[in-house]
């Protein structure tokens, strides 16, 4: 064993997380705790988590559920597409594997939404397989701890990556503790911003503390700046419920429950009656809310809108009305659920100065 893997195993034992709700090896919690996690905080994580698996206990249940329940749980998680992969990875199991999780890394990568480096994960975790993960963390403990100059993203540096995670590898049977010890490593010492190199296992090996490189390493990604787009959201109200579509599965927000969205050169009245049979009369406008995405900026408006009769079947064809008790349950991705909000307390507000 690299001398590298044993002091981080050591370390593990002592002073690693172990009280993370999806520590074990049963494949479910595991695949389900990598995927909530990727791009999202333990903190955050943890509750999303322990709802999930009250809900979907396991893959049969995960895999006999409706697309828009799973959408629910996972609203204000982020990054949807995951929950969608999850759903699909799970019927595949329950189809092609008779309901056993795949032990093999190639076999698990083959599923939605899983990569090499979560497929490592699954599998060392639970099959004790000799596969290594690199993920941010672990590139950024890579890039200093050997003095790995290159962008981690760029492919020549990902690849020398891989070949070093592949060499440090342990036995088969310290895979689950080496696994964990270099993800505690990344998340917990060898952090983004002032690592903790005082406490660290391998700092007596680390190129970038030797060479006092530590805040230069990872070499940053070549920034790009992130395009700008707008959009119009009409929050139809009859009485007490606002008229939802369910986004088409591709593009963003797929199969989350959101408003329409009006056109630019659209005018508001116009376009609903054309499009939804819908009859509306125009209340207000929100303040607009930006919603900072992966590869660009959305800034969104919302026209708070009234409707006026009762003919709106052309209206239900296109989604459905979603009382404004039951939206906290419904599948709407957080930015949606700010705009409605702010629209129900800006009602509210509007009520009370009537009243005064
Ligand atoms: S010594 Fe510091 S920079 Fe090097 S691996 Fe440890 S925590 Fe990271």
């Amino acid at each position: 064993m690299s001398d590298f893997s044993r002091r981080l195993i050591a370390w593990q034992h002592k002073h690693g997380r172990h009280d993370l709700p999806w520590s074990g090896a049963d494949p479910y919690r595991v695949w389900l705790s990598e995927i909530m996690l990727q791009q999202t905080q333990v903190a955050t994580v943890v509750g999303y988590f322990e709802r999930f698996l009250v809900r979907f206990p396991d893959i049969a249940a995960l895999a006999a559920a409706s697309q828009e329940d799973v959408l629910a749980l996972w609203s204000g998680l982020g990054y949807y597409a995951r929950a969608r992969n999850l759903h699909r990875a799970a019927r595949i199991v329950m189809e092609q594997y008779g309901g056993q999780f795949p032990r093999q890394p190639e076999q698990i990568q083959q599923l939605p939404g899983i990569g090499r480096s979560t497929a490592a994960a699954i599998a060392a975790f639970c099959f004790n397989a000799r596969s290594p993960i690199l993920d941010g963390n672990v590139k950024r403990v890579f890039a200093r701890q050997f003095g790995m100059d290159g962008d981690p993203a760029a492919r020549a540096t990902e690849e020398r990556m891989w070949q070093t995670a592949q060499a440090l590898l342990p036995a088969a049977a310290a895979m689950p503790r080496y696994t964990q010890a270099l993800m505690d490593l990344g998340a917990t010492l060898c952090t983004r911003s002032r690592p903790r190199c005082d406490q660290c296992p391998v700092a007596a090996s680390c190129v970038a503390r030797a060479e006092n490189r530590v805040a230069e390493l990872p070499s940053p990604r070549a920034r790009r700046v992130k395009p700008n787009k707008s959009a119009r959201y009409l929050l139809a109200w009859r009485g007490d419920e606002v008229f939802l579509e369910i986004r088409p599965p591709a593009g963003i927000w797929g199969g989350l429950l959101v408003p329409p969205e009006i056109p630019p050169d659209a005018v508001a009245a116009d376009w609903c009656r054309r499009e939804l049979g819908l009859n509306v009369a125009f209340e207000r406008e929100l303040a607009p809310l930006r919603h900072v995405f992966t590869h660009f900026v959305l800034d969104m408006r919302a026209l708070v809108c009234r409707v006026q009769g009762s003919a709106n079947l052309a209206a239900e064809a296109h989604g459905r009305w979603v009382k404004a008790g039951q939206l906290a349950g419904a599948a709407l991705p957080a930015p949606v659920r700010l705009l409605l909000d702010a629209a129900l307390s800006s009602a509210r507000r509007a009520d009370s100065d009537i009243a005064e």
